[in-house]
């Protein structure tokens, strides 16, 4: 790893657009670059100016606010974008990492088109610190955003998931968490979930179990506050909902028994040498 000397930069950052990760819960998880971008921007994009007004007053930054979202006309945007082709011009949304289950990606995207450098302040981001606490496997993840608020879509959303070998990563509301968890209780009831709660704040909390378990919990104690509701990837048996047989068939067009087993093993989760077997079995029939 290089490291760059700690300090806060002074002066005027160089122009371009700025996403600004702020802190979730915790103001001390604001970074030293990014207090220097937002003191030192032209402009501050945000969701939110009350929100981010607070933020400023705490850090004692005084900026021109802007207030920006993704229904935010084109010309609102357009209008940021040529501001940071001479100045610097910072996006932050309410809390945490920008564009993530937040506003930016048009910003961000005709920035990009428009040739605007566009530089990353990372930072707080929920869903990645819940992975970070778990105790689920975090080699491989999914992040699926906001779970649908309706029984019927969130148990399509969660089928459309079902054979991904990955920890799924979701935002939840306090309101929704028993039904979410109930939901997954009858569809995988034997996968590790956890629920991560008030992150960075004085009731942090990380409860791992069953998905029937926590739901038992949630009903008898409430929660509050925010929520990252993670599932642990599918058990070996549990993971094809594509049958393996039709990946095999595919795969062994183009590439040998070997070959094809190991890329199927490696999407699905499944056994190596069993499907090394089936695919010899298959290239024979
Ligand atoms: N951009 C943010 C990020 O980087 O995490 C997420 C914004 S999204 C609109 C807000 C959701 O993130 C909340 O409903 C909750 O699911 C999750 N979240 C935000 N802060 C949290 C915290 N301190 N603890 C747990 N979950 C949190």
């Amino acid at each position: 790893m290089t490291t760059e000397p700690l300090s806060i930069p002074a002066g005027t950052p160089d122009p371009g657009l700025y996403i600004v990760a702020t802190p979730i819960g915790n103001l001390g998880d604001m970074t030293l670059r990014g207090i220097a971008v937002l003191r030192g921007a032209a402009l501050i994009a945000c969701e939110d100016t009350r929100v981010t007004g607070k933020l400023l007053k705490h850090f004692g930054i005084k900026a021109r606010l802007q207030r920006l979202d993704d229904h935010a006309p084109p010309e609102v945007r357009a209008r940021v974008i040529d501001l940071a082709r001479g100045e610097a011009v910072a996006l932050v949304s309410d809390a945490g990492t920008p564009l993530i289950s937040d506003p930016g990606y048009r910003l961000v995207r005709e920035a990009r088109a428009a040739g605007v450098t566009v530089t990353t302040i990372p930072g707080a981001c929920a869903a990645v610190s819940a992975l970070a606490i778990a105790g689920l496997p975090s080699d491989r993840f999914l992040f699926a955003g906001f779970l649908p608020v309706k029984d019927k879509a969130r148990r399509e959303t969660l089928e459309g998931l079902a054979g991904i070998a990955a920890t799924l990563v979701f935002y939840e509301t306090a309101p929704r968490i028993e039904r979410s968890l109930r939901t997954i209780a009858e569809m995988w009831p034997e996968r590790e979930v956890a629920v991560a709660r008030e992150l960075t704040k004085l009731h942090e909390e990380c409860r791992g179990g069953t998905a029937a378990s926590l739901a038992d919990h949630y009903a008898a104690h409430p929660p509050k506050g925010e929520i990252v509701l993670l599932i642990g990837p599918p058990a070996v048996a549990e993971a094809p909902v594509v049958d393996p047989d039709v990946l095999l068939r595919a795969m062994l067009l183009e590439a040998g028994p070997g070959k094809a087993a190991g890329i199927v093993a490696k999407a699905t989760g499944l056994d190596r040498a069993a499907l090394y077997t089936r695919a010899l079995e298959l290239k024979g029939q």
